[in-house]
């Protein structure tokens, strides 16, 4: 079955990318009366992480008093005090919470990622600073979506960063190149849902078959271009449709995949453009914040709030752990 990109499709898809490109986002005056104080900032915190009132991390109990000189709760019950902060991602910084919102600010509405120097001059931290507090938040995207499946059809295509293609396709083997798998979940008329950017140990049957399990529905039909690999994805219950692209018919794939090289493409563009250099170890991480901009595309506004809720979900991630390569399987 050859999937064409038809008239219809790709006027759709044009007017979803202008309804993202479109749209408002949290202007800065917004974020301004919402975040601009440590007294607000604290006060989100708190309501993100204790939506339904205080609740002693040891005990459980519900009751507190407040210990005002050192913004402490003490639970009336065992007497424990804890801050709203400890045991979040934002955990004995020396920062304070302005600092951290204008980088989930920074972070959220630029489409192409910040560097650490941009940032560190925007927030008036130095460099180094600014790095961890982008890592930490980059790492609270990518252990916010680890667990999510794509459903239903997705289509999958290798690639890689670094090297003299990033984001480009294909031109295996040369060193100093990151792979990974970009997948996108599709509607049944090629419009995109969510992608995955993930990291893969390397295109081989276990390096995908590894990732299809983790990443993937066992009901979905993956659609790939042919790359034998790929078939692996039947380890973790899929089906594999394979479309020939490469007979001179660019566009034998749905709209979906243009998205994914569009994405692929701020992709390249941010790493050219924005960061220059990127540290190989670090790349699941680059990864899950294009992933998870994305995803959240279409409520950009709304991503900042939600954002903090993950990191107060997260556990903390000292400097020594931080700089660790990542994780990512
Ligand atoms: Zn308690």
């Amino acid at each position: 079955m050859v999937h064409t990109v038809n008239d219809e499709v790709r006027q759709e898809a044009d007017m979803a990318r202008n309804k993202v490109q479109f749209q408002k986002g949290l202007s800065e005056t917004a974020f301004a009366a919402l975040y601009g104080t440590e007294e607000k900032c604290r006060a989100v915190v708190i309501a993100a992480r204790w939506p339904d009132g205080f609740e002693c991390p040891v005990c459980g109990g519900r009751t507190y008093s407040e210990v005002k000189t050192r913004g402490l709760y003490q639970c009336t019950a065992c007497r424990r005090q804890t801050s709203p902060i400890a045991g979040t991602i934002f955990a004995s910084t020396k920062l304070p919470l302005t600092i951290w919102f204008r980088a989930q600010y920074h972070l959220t509405q630029s489409k192409q990622g910040i560097s650490s120097i941009e940032l560190g001059r925007r927030l008036g931290v130095t460099q180094t600073t600014a790095w961890k507090v982008k890592h930490k938040l980059k790492q609270v995207m990518m252990e916010r979506d680890a667990g999510k499946r794509l459903e239903g059809r997705v289509e999958a295509d290798d690639a890689y960063v670094g090297g003299e293609r990033t984001g480009g396709k294909r031109g295996r083997g040369a060193a100093g190149k990151t792979p990974f798998v970009a997948a996108v979940q599709t509607t049944q008329t090629g419009q995109p849902v969510r992608i995955h950017l993930r990291r893969v140990t390397n295109f081989c049957n276990r390096g995908i078959s590894a990732f299809a399990k983790r990443s993937l529905d066992p009901a979905c039909e993956v659609v790939t271009d042919g790359l034998a690999c790929f078939g692996a994805v039947k380890d973790a219950g899929c089906r594999h449709t394979v479309i020939k692209t490469g007979s001179g018919v660019a566009a034998a794939r749905t709209g979906a995949f243009k998205w994914v090289n569009t994405a692929l493409g701020n992709i390249k563009a941010a790493l050219v453009g924005t960061y220059r250099a990127i540290d190989q170890k670090h790349v699941p991480r680059y990864l899950a914040e294009f992933e998870y901009r994305f995803n959240r595309r279409y409520d950009l506004a709304a991503m900042l709030p939600r954002l903090t809720w993950a990191a107060v979900r997260t556990t903390p991630m000292p400097y020594r752990l931080l700089k660790l390569p990542d994780v990512f399987a």
